[in-house]
């Protein structure tokens, strides 16, 4: 069964949604949404070095979510993504 494809918020390339992480705002809090089932507006990032660099300076969260995001949210996807690459 094919994957569906969902758009990288900053490359926008569209990719298999197993290659991107999603983020989502739950009770004013941006969550990573890891089984990608989470109700709510959702943000598609490339588990990529490439967009995950770019994400804070291009501030596309900000704009998704209409709020301000805190240092310790991308840090929270940079953790993440380290952690996928060790495995
Ligand atoms: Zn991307």
């Amino acid at each position: 069964m094919a994957i569906p494809l969902r758009m990288c918020a900053i490359n926008r390339e569209m990719k298999p949604k197993n290659e991107l992480i999603r983020l989502v705002k739950i009770d004013n809090k941006i969550v990573i949404d890891f089984k990608q089932k989470l109700q709510g507006r959702g943000v598609w990032i490339c588990k990529e070095e490439a967009c995950i660099s770019k994400l804070k300076k291009s501030k596309c969260l900000n704009r998704a979510f209409k709020c301000e995001i805190k240092d310790e949210v991308y840090q929270m996807i940079q953790e993440y993504i380290d952690g996928q690459q060790s495995n």
